[in-house]
């Protein structure tokens, strides 16, 4: 049997997300218009609306519906700030609740091979950001994959004539793994375990 056009569209989108083959995206469609045909206008619209209103945050860069973000905005006289490669970073750290200082979300870590170089990343304006802040520490905390690393150490090295404290997440967060995914046992560890650079 072959796929109505429609239904095969509908299952190109979801394969079209990582980490959903073209089985699970089969499934998924086929789930949606036999026994969830109900939740089939909600789940557009939330997407939709989510698409209007989330937007970066033009001081942290994180995912926000207002600008400032509501983090920077409540947080502005914090003593911490914590660089992050994305935003969904930030949620381990406010769920552990072991940090509540700022954020600074890179957008990426360097990859010379994808083209992604310095100025592709949030680097300058987080300088110019650390330069204005009156901050304690500065916590690299950007996972442990190569490009992750080769990251910290440019960011370690673009911050070290700064008057402020620089440190990392202790090891222990498995290698290659994404911080978005990490309990939060690992992630109090690794944050309490934290080195100085
Ligand atoms: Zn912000």
């Amino acid at each position: 049997m072959i796929d109505p056009p429609s239904l095969e569209k509908m299952i190109a989108e979801f394969s079209s997300l990582p980490g959903i083959g073209r089985k699970t995206a089969r499934r998924l469609a086929y789930h949606l218009l036999t026994r969830s045909r109900g939740r089939i206008k909600p789940f557009c619209e939330s997407l939709k609306e989510a698409d209007e209103k989330i937007k970066t945050c033009s001081v942290c860069h994180a995912f926000t519906e207002e600008d400032p973000c509501p983090l920077c905005a409540s947080r502005e006289h914090a003593k911490t700030l914590c660089i992050v490669e994305k935003s969904s970073d930030i949620l381990p750290f406010e769920n552990a609740g072991i940090h509540r200082g700022l954020y600074h979300v890179l957008g990426g870590t360097l990859s010379p091979l994808d083209g992604v170089g310095p100025e592709e990343l949030h680097i300058p304006g987080l300088i110019e950001r650390i330069r204005k802040l009156n901050l304690q520490e500065v916590i690299l905390a950007l996972g442990s994959s190569p490009e992750a690393e080769s990251t910290a150490l440019l960011i370690d090295r673009l911050l070290q004539d700064l008057p402020v404290k620089r440190t990392r997440l202790a090891r222990g967060i498995p290698m290659g793994s994404d911080l978005e995914f990490i309990d939060e046992i690992t992630m109090l560890r690794a944050f309490e375990g934290r080195i100085s650079l």
